[in-house]
C-alpha cells in the first residue's frame, strides 16, 4: 500500500525523515548517557503564596546541557524519554535529587517550603512508584509533606480507577499532588472531586491571555478549585497586570517570570534567605492584627 500510494511521497521525504530519525536516536543514546552519568540538572522556580507574602514552594525543572548540542528544552527531550522508556530512570533520578537538594537548603536552616516534582503519566503507570518514592522519602529524611507530585490532566483520561488508587496510596502517605497544566487537558472534570488532591495549577496560556480571553478562564477555574478545596497557582506570570489579576481574582500562588526565573540550586539558596530575610517575624506581628 505504501509502495503504490505513497512512493513518489516516501521518495520525497526520505532524506529528512532519516536525518530526523538519525537524530533522534542519537539524542536518545545521548540522554541514556547523561542519566546514567548524572550529567541533567534541576533548575528551581520559585512559588510565592499572594496573601502571606512568602515562598512556598520551588517547581523542580530538569535540564540537560549537552557538551556538544548545547541546551536541550524539557519540550525536546521529555517527550523523548517518555516514547523510549528512558522517563522511568529520568524520573526517579528527578525524585532522588529534589529530595537530596532540599534537606541540603534544610542543613542550611532553610526550609517552610515545599518542592514539586513532575511526574509523567508513564512514571504513574510504574507500580513500583510508591515504594521508590518512600524509600527515597526514607534514605534522604525529607518529610513527606514537603514533596509534591505534579500531574498532567491527561492522566484521568486513562484508567482512572487504578490512578485514583494510587493516587491515595501516595496522599495517605502525607505526599502533595497537584495536577498540572489545568484546563488543557481536556480531561473528564467528573473525577476532579474523587482524587486526593491538593493543588490546581492553571495553565500559563490562560495567564498569558490576560488582559482578555484569560480572564474568565483563570477566575473559573480558582472559583471551581475553591469549591473543590484546592489550592490554586498560576503559573506563567510574566507581568504586574496578570499578577494583579489574579491576586484580586483569589489565587493562591503565584508563579511566573514575574517573580523569579528557574535558578540553580545556588541561585534559589540565595533566593530562599532574601525571602526569609524580608518576611516579617511572628513576633512582631500583633495578635489582633489581620
Ligand atoms: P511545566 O511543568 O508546566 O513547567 C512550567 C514551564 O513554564 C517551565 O518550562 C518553566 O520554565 C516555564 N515558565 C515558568 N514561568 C514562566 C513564565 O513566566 N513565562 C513563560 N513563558 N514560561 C514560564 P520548562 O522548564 O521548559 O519545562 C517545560 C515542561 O517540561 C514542564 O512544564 C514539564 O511538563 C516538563 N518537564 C520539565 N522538567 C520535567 C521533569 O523533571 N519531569 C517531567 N516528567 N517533565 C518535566
Ligand atoms: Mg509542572
Ligand atoms: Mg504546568
Ligand atoms: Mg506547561
Amino acid at each position: 500500500q505504501a509502495k503504490r500510494n505513497g512512493r513518489n511521497a516516501f521518495e520525497l521525504f526520505r532524506p529528512e525523515m532519516n536525518q530526523r530519525n538519525e537524530h533522534r536516536l542519537r539524542l536518545r543514546a545521548e540522554l541514556h548517557k547523561a542519566i546514567e552519568q548524572g550529567a541533567l540538572e534541576l533548575a528551581y522556580q520559585p512559588q510565592l503564596a499572594i496573601a502571606a507574602d512568602r515562598v512556598v514552594g520551588l517547581e523542580a525543572l530538569a535540564r540537560w546541557h549537552h557538551p556538544e548540542l548545547g541546551t536541550i528544552p524539557p519540550s525536546e527531550f521529555i517527550p523523548l524519554a517518555e516514547e523510549s522508556g528512558l522517563i522511568l530512570p529520568l524520573g526517579r533520578w528527578v525524585i532522588r535529587a529534589a529530595c537530596r537538594q532540599m534537606m541540603l537548603w534544610q542543613a542550611q536552616g532553610l526550609d517552610g517550603f515545599r518542592v514539586a516534582v513532575n511526574v509523567s503519566v508513564r512514571q504513574m503507570r510504574d507500580a513500583q512508584l510508591p515504594e521508590f518514592i518512600d524509600a527515597t522519602l526514607t534514605a534522604s529524611g525529607l518529610a513527606p509533606e514537603r514533596l509534591e507530585l505534579e500531574i498532567t490532566e491527561s492522566l484521568l483520561l486513562e484508567n482512572a480507577e487504578a490512578h485514583i488508587a494510587l493516587l491515595q496510596r501516595l496522599h495517605a502517605r502525607g505526599i502533595r499532588l497537584s495536577i498540572d497544566d489545568f484546563g488543557t487537558g481536556f480531561s473528564s472534570m467528573a473525577y476532579l472531586p474523587r482524587l486526593p488532591l491538593d493543588q490546581l495549577k492553571i495553565d500559563g496560556s490562560f495567564v498569558r491571555e490576560i488582559p482578555g480571553d484569560g480572564e474568565a478562564i483563570t477566575t473559573a477555574i480558582i472559583a471551581m478549585a475553591h469549591q473543590l478545596r484546592l489550592e490554586v497557582v498560576a503559573e506563567g506570570v510574566e507581568d504586574a497586570v496578570q499578577f494583579e489579576y489574579l491576586r484580586q481574582a483569589g489565587c493562591d500562588v503565584l508563579q511566573g517570570y514575574l517573580l523569579s526565573r528557574p535558578l540553580t540550586p545556588d541561585q534559589a539558596g540565595d533566593f530562599l534567605r532574601r525571602d526569609v530575610a524580608s518576611a516579617v517575624p511572628a513576633s512582631a506581628v500583633a495578635p489582633a492584627a489581620h
